[in-house]
This record gives C-alpha cells, structure tokens and sequence, in this order.
C-alpha cells in the first residue's frame, strides 16, 4: 500500500539515501534500523515531504507522485495521508494537551471544535491521559508528551504513521510507557514506519525490518530471519554491537 521506487536524496553533494526502494502493506508495522547517520530520519522524512527526495517516486494507495518534481497538491495530499511522531515531540507550548490534539482535526480536517473535542478527549484516553487534558506540555513528563504526540497524529487518521525515533529523547524510565502505547495501536492495525534502536520493540512487534547502512537498504525480513539469520555481513557487525 506505501511504495517508495528509487527515492534518493543528497545534502549538497552527499548523497544520503541511495535509490531506496520500500514496500510496506497495509496494518504493516516496519522498523528501521541502523547505524547513525544511515539516512534512517532522512528517509522517513522523505515520506511526508518534510525533506524534498533528489529522486523517485511515493506512492500511497493509488495515490502516486514523482517525488522530485512535485505539484503543491500532491505535497498536500501526500501529507493528509501521512503523520510524523518526532523524537522532540513538536507540541504546541502554548497549548494544551487537548489542544494539541485539536489544531489538526480544526485546521486540517475543518471539523468543528465541539466535535474535535470529544475526538481528542476520547484518543488521549486511548494513550493513557484522561487526566492531563488541560495539562500545558511543560506540566507532563516526556513519556506523557511524546503520548499527546502519538495521540495528535492519530487523529488525523492518516494511512501511515511515521515514527521517527520516539523514545530516544526520553529517561530510560519512561520509555515503556510510549512503546506500550505504539504497541496497541500496532495491534489495532495501522500502518507505520518506525525508526528506533529498541531492538526488544523491534522484535516484538514489527512484521519487518530493514537495515538500513551508508544511505541504502543492506538487508530487510521478518525480525526473526534478521536478528536470528542475517545475512549480510554489515547487518551481522551491526547486531553484534547493539545487542
Ligand atoms: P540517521 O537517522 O540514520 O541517523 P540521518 O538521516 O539523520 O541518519 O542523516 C543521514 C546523513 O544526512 C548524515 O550524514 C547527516 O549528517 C546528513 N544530514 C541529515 N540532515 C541534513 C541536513 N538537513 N543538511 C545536511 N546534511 C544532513
């Protein structure tokens, strides 16, 4: 259901990503492994357009865009279909846990406020915050943060969501907490992207996994045959060092 076709990007004249070429079906969970500086974030963002591919194609459903020359309205649909979880949470300061679960449904969705009230209530529910609906970002724990985050991309309903490295910024204590939160909507069917170095959650819960080295796809499978089987030697050095 998501095809990315030869998507490169280069920084200047570092090329990054590779002529990457990624199917993900639908209710797929998919996690990206790999070194720093693999391309791994570079890659996700290409997804939703937050960095514009050098190359190649995305497609969607039947959506499709010519990745490098892409009109403003395919950018846009493009980004209904997506929505990014940030390893810095992005949330709205000045807002409220509730309201920043709202801006999207108002602003993007044009559905009105009372309605993307119950909405956003009813999904920060769902991720464990029924008592923080008021509560202002600098009032909640980085778990309870990256939670609204997860929250307010759920609300959009995109077909996909991207997950880039959501419990990196977080104390090793709270990162429980969020990947139990991914987990079950993993189990609920919606398919996501996630780049993370928490292997357990890796093993657990992807249906594949790719690894990623030096801004191409070295080797992806089940989690079983790529942790216990791997075939490349670079995934091999790779799991050796971080398990
Ligand atoms: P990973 O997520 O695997 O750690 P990234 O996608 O963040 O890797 O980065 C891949 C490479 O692209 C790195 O060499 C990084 O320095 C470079 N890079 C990422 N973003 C930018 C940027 N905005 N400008 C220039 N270089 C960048």
């Amino acid at each position: 259901m998501i095809k990315l076709t030869n998507i490169s990007k280069s920084f200047g004249r570092n090329p990054v990503l590779k002529s990457i070429d990624l199917t993900v079906n639908k209710g797929e969970v998919v996690v990206i492994l790999g070194p720093s500086g693999s391309g791994k974030t570079t890659l996700l963002r290409c997804v939703n357009y937050l960095e514009k591919p050098s190359g190649g194609e995305i497609a969607i459903g039947d959506f499709r865009m010519n990745a490098e020359h892409a009109a403003k309205k395919d950018i846009h649909a493009l980004r209904q279909k997506t929505a990014m979880v940030f390893q810095q949470y992005n949330l709205f300061k000045h807002k409220t846990a509730i309201e920043n679960v709202m801006e999207g449904l108002v602003i993007v969705k044009k559905i009105p406020k009372d309605e993307a009230r119950k909405r956003s209530a009813a999904l920060l529910e769902k991720v464990g915050l029924a008592g923080k609906l008021d509560a202002y970002p600098s009032q909640l724990s980085g778990g309870q943060q990256q939670r609204v985050g997860i929250a307010r991309a759920l609300a959009l309903e995109p077909e996909v969501i991207l997950f880039d490295e959501p419990t990196s910024a977080l104390d090793p204590e709270l990162v429980g907490e969020v990947l139990e939160v991914i987990r079950k909507i993993a189990k609920e069917g919606i398919t996501m992207i996630v780049v993370t170095h928490e292997m357990g959650f890796a093993r657990d819960v992807a249906n594949h996994v790719v690894f990623m080295d030096g801004g191409v796809i070295v080797e992806e499978g089940p989690p079983a045959q790529l942790f216990n089987h791997p075939r490349e030697e670079r995934t091999k050095q790779f799991l050796k060092r971080i398990t």
